[in-house]
């Protein structure tokens, strides 16, 4: 497969997801690499196994790899590559973890702290003095920003640079971010990790993940376990990633734009208590008048969004977060995270207008 590594500094991340993971440039030869599909190779050559080795993967892997300045490998989910990723920590190793985040992250570090494979100091990870006093003898820190669902930004630069200090790993979902707006492995972060299934493939079809590491030893323990546990992902699905990913600058671009105009105009709508934006990004949390019912009552009402979970497709959802009986408390019962689409904003704001109106009525 043609590399670009060598050019990578130069090329714009718009260029890397149009020209990375394509076939050799030769005469006759096609433009668009295959769906590798064997799931078994002859004897004597590089590949052995479906488990271990698929060109699809290695196509979608370098375009993760150039976006995120590191080896990519793909996993079957977000949650399978954040869980390769705990698993980088020692037997009964101490994680840094923050309170409030993606709800899954949360459950797993429960579940891997109850089951005594590792200890876990929560903290407030907008709060970077009480998160340095808790690296001392930590194996790892692992956090998101912005923060799901509520939207908090962390000072990425400053702890990973205290936790560098100290020895400890850094890990850090880059989901929300995406590596246009922050590259933490070139802020000095060991490992990112994303769901594939959110804006990076951008259409609501497949469920994948990545972890990205500039490390070669970190690289071989994330791929020694995607191998032996098996969270490996199929062939159709990395492919249809590569195809989505293949657009993913000008969908965060028209988003990101809609969503700036949106967050102004529900500032100002008299059934929203308060506007949750980061600044940057496609992804707004509001908070509405009314508790719990009214919440629910809007996103029932909308026409064009659609009342579901999950994020970053081209199309525009929302939803109130506390349906989910494991969704942290620190959320607010009337917290409605939306994730803006690529429909025109005029008809995205007058479908919010009315589903809001309405929900006070
Ligand atoms: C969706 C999501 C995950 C989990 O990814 P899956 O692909 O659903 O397993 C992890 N982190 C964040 C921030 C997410 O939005």
């Amino acid at each position: 497969m043609a590399e670009l590594h060598s050019d990578e500094n130069q090329l714009r991340p718009e260029t890397q997801v149009v020209q990375e993971g394509r076939p050799e440039r030769e005469p006759g030869g096609p433009i668009i690499g295959g769906i590798a599909v064997s799931t078994t190779y002859r004897a004597g050559g590089e590949y052995i196994y479906g488990r271990s080795d698929n060109d699809t993967w290695k196509d979608l892997e370098a375009v993760l790899g150039a976006l995120e300045a590191g080896r990519a490998l793909v996993f079957s989910s977000g949650m399978s590559a954040i869980s390769a990723t705990f698993d980088l920590v020692p037997p009964g190793g101490v994680v840094v973890a923050p309170t409030a985040g993606y709800m899954n992250t949360f459950v797993q570090l429960r579940k891997l702290e109850a089951n005594n494979r590792l200890c876990v100091r929560w903290v407030e990870i907008d709060d970077l003095k009480s998160v340095v006093a808790a690296l001392d003898g930590a194996a790892m820190l692992f956090f998101e920003s912005p923060v799901n669902p509520l939207l908090t930004v962390a000072d990425v630069e400053g702890l990973i640079r205290e936790a560098k200090r100290r020895g400890v790993l850094v890990a850090i979902d880059n989901t929300f971010a995406t590596p246009l707006r922050q590259q933490p492995l070139k802020l000095g972060a060991d490992v990112v990790v994303h769901s594939l299934t959110k804006a990076l493939s951008g259409h609501s079809d497949v469920v994948l993940g990545t972890a990205v590491t500039k490390s070669d030893e970190l690289f071989e323990k994330l791929l020694s376990y995607r191998k032996d546990s098996g969270a490996n992902a199929g062939p159709f699905e990395a492919w249809l990633a590569l195809r989505g990913l293949r657009t993913f600058p000008i969908r965060f671009n028209q988003a990101e734009t809609s969503a700036k105009i949106l967050v102004e105009r529900l500032a100002q709508h008299p059934a929203v208590e308060r506007v949750r934006y980061p600044g940057f990004g496609f992804m707004i949390s509001i908070e509405v008048k009314g508790g719990a019912r009214a919440a629910d009552k809007a996103c029932n009402a909308s026409r064009i969004w659609s009342y579901a979970t999950s994020l970053g497709g081209v199309e525009s959802l929302w939803e109130r977060r506390r349906r989910h009986g494991d969704e942290p408390v620190e959320v607010p019962e009337n917290l409605v995270r939306m994730s803006v689409g690529i429909e025109h904003v005029e008809d995205l704001w007058s479908d919010l207008e009315q589903a809001l109106t309405r929900s006070q009525s």
